[in-house]
């Protein structure tokens, strides 16, 4: 079941994930183990499916129905967290990302991934990290059980809008199977009096004309409205033997603007209009998008480091909010005068700032003093 782990970001570094992932040549125990990054620190996960099974045809996924060079295999709950308690008491894995094709429907699938994780926590008393994938269609009751059960959940959108998601995955609708869940997700957490899991979702990137203004506009509802914890980026890549095998693969780099970019809505305080999206509706892929934006804005009304509140600072490249703060805090005692002094405050690049700036109500200059 290795091929899971190229396919399902869970931690908090995918592109690092994705790496390491890549490296596996050989179908070997080692596949299914990826070092994540979780809330809960630095683990081995194992990740695996129930069953790769599917009775859906997602375009251009490699468990999709009708896929020959599949190989298909099905646990039960039982053998599953058995496997699983054998594995983390043998200290080969400390958590476990599950996830399953959809045999029977949503709810029945969803079932097993429930009734597997029960068995694990109740049975074999394991209180480690938890990722569970929420099926399309799995009802409300099931969707709170996963999060009591779990750490994290994941429930995948895939495309941006109704007409990209049926371009990607035919039988699956956006409002009625995915979106619908991730809103009762949101208030299921709003509303609990104990701690639930923090949710998920991911997209496929670049197969069927998405633009990163449809993705991005969708994950900043998503964050504000929602409670999304955070938003994977698949670039896509195409699989041998299904419809999208001759489709051209999407840039590595455009998954890395875009993960730049949602980390600008979710902690930097932007706002999807202000990212500088291009007439296509993308991004640049040779600029972050935080110099871009500077380039437009800054050079001809730069911020003086002096005066600008909090969210002036977050504007500036090299600047995030622990820099901002920290500058923040600095200014009520000193008059930060140069670059060197932004350096000394651990901002590490303070001269590329150096266009976008003011400091002792003029533009630096641009070589840093020598001390
Ligand atoms: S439902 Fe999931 S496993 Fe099945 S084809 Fe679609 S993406 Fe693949």
């Amino acid at each position: 079941m290795g091929d899971v782990t190229l396919f399902e970001p869970a931690g908090d570094s995918p592109l690092a994930e994705k790496k390491q992932a890549s490296r596996y040549q050989s179908h070997s125990l080692a596949e299914c183990i990826t070092h994540l990054s979780t809330p809960k620190g630095k683990k081995p996960v194992l990740k695996t499916m129930v069953t790769t099974a599917c009775e859906k045809n997602c375009f251009y996924c490699p468990f999709r129905a009708g896929r020959g060079k599949t190989r298909r295999l099905t646990f039960k709950p039982d053998e599953l967290a058995r496997l699983f308690d054998e594995m983390q008491r043998a200290k080969l894995v400390d958590g476990i990302f599950l996830s399953s094709g959809i045999i029977n429907s949503g709810v029945t699938t969803q079932d097993k991934i429930i009734d597997t994780i029960e068995i694990i926590r109740k049975k074999y008393h394991y209180s480690g990290y938890i990722h569970l994938k929420i099926m399309p269609g799995a009802e409300v009751d099931q969707l709170y059980r996963a999060m009591q059960l779990a750490d994290r959940i994941s429930i995948n959108l895939e495309g941006p809008t109704p007409e990209r998601l049926t371009a990607l995955a035919p039988k699956k609708n956006l409002y009625s199977d995915l979106l619908n869940r991730l809103e009762w997700a949101g208030r299921l957490r709003s509303e609990a009096h104990q701690k639930l899991a923090s949710v998920v979702t991911q997209f496929v990137v670049g197969a069927v004309g998405d633009t990163d203004l449809e993705l991005l506009s969708l994950t900043e509802k998503l964050h504000h409205q929602m409670g999304l914890a955070r938003a994977y980026y698949s670039a896509f890549s195409p699989v041998t033997q299904t419809p999208f095998e001759n489709l051209n693969p999407t840039a590595p780099l455009r998954e890395f603007r875009l993960y730049q970019s949602s980390f600008l809505l979710r902690d930097y305080e932007w706002e999807v209009e202000d990212l500088p999206f291009e007439s296509s509706g993308n991004l640049r892929t040779d600029v972050d998008p935080k110099r871009a934006w500077a380039d437009l804005n800054l050079r001809e009304s730069p911020i003086d480091i002096m005066l600008a509140d909090r969210s002036q600072l977050l504007r500036l490249p090299g600047i995030g909010p622990l820099g901002a703060d920290t500058i923040l805090k600095a200014r009520r005692s000193t008059q930060l005068r140069d670059l060197g002094q932004l350096r000394r405050l651990g901002i590490r690049t303070p001269e590329q700032l150096a266009p976008y700036v003011l400091l002792n109500g003029q533009r630096p200059a641009q070589q840093l003093p020598l001390f």
